[in-house]
């Protein structure tokens, strides 16, 4: 869609599955499983959707999706289908920017691939691009704790030393109308997205809100670093795109790419219009 002097449109690098429960946290099965089937092995289906923000000559992606430097073992654990880069509907030569929210594997691992003919040396997939991280992320991504040493994969995070890196900090504008914001609640150094037009917003909020079914405030992940953080930042960002009516794209989520919120009858955040961008 055209936005103000943008040009926006949304991608999907491919799926993967999750396990349901650590997708919701501490919403038990009998509520989640209403509005999503899981498999037999209690996963579910999520996209990778990339936000992809032309701004004159500059192409902004952000995340990358899974990529597909996967074992076997684990391309069968997460149940790992990533697109060729001809099936995501833009050219990767084309872009100039990348956002990457964080560096968990799912937003991450497509920066790289591995070099041709060899199952062991990686290649960064978009070399002339610059790439914009938080600084904390980056940080934390390089050294992490117990829990999130399973995301942050070692390859994703050493091959970024070999890209154009700008380090954010908190709140910035890293292109005129282009604002990245930090939370520390799903992990320490998360960026999410906001482009302005005027009065109106896009916002990608990358693993603070999955899907459109987090929107409820309970509907947090076992993933979360720090659920009360979380529970503040997302509060404050719905309060937010519900009074100044923004469209909030979803990444992982397989059916709805983006849409308008609402409170509902019951007091409840949810979609209140879906759009198509
Ligand atoms: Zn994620």
């Amino acid at each position: 869609m055209t936005f103000g002097r943008f040009k926006i449109s949304v991608h999907n690098h491919g799926f993967f599955r999750l396990d349901g429960g650590a997708m919701f946290g501490s919403v038990p099965k009998s509520l989640w499983s209403r509005q999503i089937l899981a498999d037999d092995m209690n996963r579910i289906r999520l996209a990778t959707r990339s936000l992809l923000v032309q701004s004159g000559r500059r192409i902004f992606l952000a995340d990358v999706g899974t990529g597909d430097k996967w074992p076997d073992k684990l391309r069968r654990l997460f149940d790992v289908e990533n697109f060729a880069p001809q099936e995501t509907g833009f050219d990767p030569a084309a872009v100039t920017d990348i956002i990457l929210t964080h560096l968990h594997f799912d937003h991450a691992g497509g920066m790289s691939r591995h070099a041709p003919g060899s199952l062991t040396d990686i290649e960064l997939c978009y070399p002339e691009a610059r790439v914009f991280v938080q600084a904390d992320n980056y940080e934390s991504a390089q050294n992490p704790n117990p829990r999130e040493r399973a995301s942050y994969l070692k390859e994703d995070v050493l091959i970024l030393e070999q890209a154009k890196l700008e380090l954010t900090r908190g709140t910035q504008e890293i292109c005129p109308d282009i604002w990245v914001h930090q939370g520390n609640g799903h992990t320490r150094g998360l960026q999410w997205i906001e482009v302005k037009n005027g009065a109106e917003s896009i916002a990608y909020p990358s693993d603070m809100i999955p899907t459109s079914h987090h929107l409820p405030l309970p509907y947090t992940m076992g993933y979360d670093m720090c659920v009360e953080a979380l529970l503040k930042e997302k509060e404050d960002f719905l309060r937010r795109a519900v009074a100044h009516d923004w469209i909030v794209v979803f990444e992982h989520d397989p059916e709805v790419p983006a849409a308008r919120i609402k409170i509902d009858g019951r007091g409840r955040y949810a979609v209140r219009e879906i759009v198509a961008l």
